[in-house]
């Protein structure tokens, strides 16, 4: 039995899936890391990086998550090549900025289908495998979500369903799991530099916007994301499951119940009633 560990992350051809894939490669704590996305070649590109930089294999299993076929070949083709999977990060996800009344069932589907039915299937074939596997040191499944599992978004209807639906799916195999050593952890990001948020990086105003939600004050790096992925995904957080790790720079604090930190820091709002 290899020490070290095979972990495949979906999604993980840039921004915040390419970060963990990066960090886990360079941890020495894994033998391999599979690539996944819809699009070869940028995922081509991580796997180079991959096995030119780090003592890692890696290798690029093309997939779209919202397909069951694809996600059952993604671990099963994962199987046959590195005979194992340790850890499973369901990352792949994508959102739209679209007002309830104008979301069509097909919008509903296109994101509930990539960013929680994906994560289900996936997570479903990788369990399979690691119970083969009754191994000692257990699986583990991190499953990236977002601060809106818990902050409600106008627009965001479909998307804030599925993070929400990923906090009740997690902590619901944790339960299930806990007897396998499988742990089942989130990991809810708030605004990260990342493609998906390629507006915060040409609009001022809606830059300026966003930073006034975040008491730390700038946006996240995909790095910072990575790193709380990667100390789940290790022996460090063996006790650990069922658990939401946020990492939005305080934007859960609901800072507008504090300081205004757009202005002056010192300024505290008028108190309100609500409590
Ligand atoms: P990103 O930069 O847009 O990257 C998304 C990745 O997912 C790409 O590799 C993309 O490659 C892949 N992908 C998209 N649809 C897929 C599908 N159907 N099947 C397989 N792969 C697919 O996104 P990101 O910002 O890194 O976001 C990663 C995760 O973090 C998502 O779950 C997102 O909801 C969450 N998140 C991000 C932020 C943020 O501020 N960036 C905040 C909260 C939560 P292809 O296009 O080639 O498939």
């Amino acid at each position: 039995m290899s020490s070290k560990k095979v972990a495949v992350i979906t999604g993980s051809s840039k921004g915040i899936g390419k970060a963990i894939a990066l960090t886990f490669a360079r941890s020495k704590e894994y033998s391999a890391i599979v690539i996944n996305a819809r699009k070869l070649e940028e995922a081509e590109q991580v796997v180079e990086e991959i096995n030119n930089t780090t003592e890692c294999d890696s290798a690029a299993i093309v997939g779209d998550v919202s397909q069951e076929t694809d996600c059952i070949r993604l671990i099963e083709e994962t199987v046959t090549r590195y005979r194992r999977i340790d850890v499973l990060v369901n990352n792949a996800g994508i959102q739209k900025d679209i007002p309830l009344t104008e979301t069509t069932l097909q919008d509903w589907y296109n994101i509930i289908s990539v960013d929680l039915t994906g994560p289900f299937v996936c997570s479903r074939e990788a369990v399979k495998q690691m119970k083969t596997q009754n191994d000692p040191a257990g699986g583990c499944i991190i499953n990236i979500s977002s601060v809106h599992q818990i902050i409600p978004k106008p627009h965001y209807v479909p998307y804030a369903t599925s993070k929400g639906g990923i906090d009740m799916m997690t902590k619901t195999m944790a339960l299930e799991l806990a007897a396998d050593k499988i742990r089942v952890n989130i990991v809810a990001p708030g605004a990260i530099d990342t493609d998906m948020n390629m507006s915060l990086r040409t609009d001022t105003l809606e830059l300026e916007e966003t930073l006034k939600k975040i008491p730390i004050g700038r946006i996240g790096k995909a790095q910072e994301v990575a790193d709380v992925v990667d100390f789940l995904a290790s022996s460090k957080a063996s006790y650990i499951t069922g658990s939401t790790f946020v990492i939005d720079g305080g934007m859960t604090l609901y800072p507008s119940f504090g300081l205004d930190h757009s202005h002056d820091s010192n300024h505290i709002f008028p108190k309100d009633s609500s409590k």
